[in-house]
């Protein structure tokens, strides 16, 4: 039998209302309840992993403390992510630790299994192509894949302004440009001004 979790519950809850816009409070009761049965005890934090559960893309969140389950979209999702069983494995492989830091579940931190390559980038959804990160680098992670979009973004904007002649525009891509190649973010994406 499948064990009985918080977020089991509460995916459970949503599954069978799909399409809904559900109250946080509405689910935490049925949660609770659904729990106490099965576990003799209340659950603890049901609204963090509804939360949760939103910034895994399986639920979208409507408005403040109201979520909503849509099947459709949670199909997209979960073929874009990992099984819950390839997930443990990369877990289990890499010691519940963060393989930049070395830090992870027993050091008290959340731990999220990332793509090595993206699945913007066509990086599938398997043992060999994923790693434990710590809640800490996934961000990070995050953050340096937004710098790689904007490198993108600027050099859309240059080949536009270029056509416009924007000179002004035009040198402050470039700028942007030297910036990218002075902390060495990127360079694998070639800049378009230097021909
Ligand atoms: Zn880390």
């Amino acid at each position: 039998m499948e064990r009985i979790t918080i977020k089991s519950l509460i995916m459970e809850f949503f599954t069978n209302h799909p399409n809904r816009e559900l109250k946080t409070s509405t689910v935490e009761d049925w949660v609770s309840e659904q729990y106490f049965k099965a576990h003799g005890k209340y659950p603890s934090n049901v609204s963090t992993d509804i939360n949760q559960l939103h910034h895994d893309g399986r639920l979208i969140n409507i408005s403040y403390r109201v979520y909503k389950y849509d099947p459709d979209n949670d199909r997209k999702v979960k073929l874009h992510d990992f099984s819950d069983s390839v997930r443990e494995e990369i877990f289990k492989r890499d010691d519940y630790r963060c393989v930049i830091c070395g830090l992870g579940r027993e050091a008290g931190l959340g731990i999220a299994a990332d793509h090595k390559i993206p699945r913007s980038k066509n990086g599938k959804n398997t043992l060999e192509n994923g790693q434990t990160l710590c809640n800490q680098h996934n961000n990070l992670k995050k953050n340096y894949s937004q710098i790689e979009t904007g490198k993108r973004y600027f050099i859309k904007i240059y080949g536009s302004a270029k056509e416009k002649r924007d000179v002004k525009m035009m040198a402050f891509c470039k700028s942007v440009f030297d910036a990218y190649d002075k902390h060495d973010m990127d360079k694998q994406i070639e800049r378009p001004d230097l021909d």
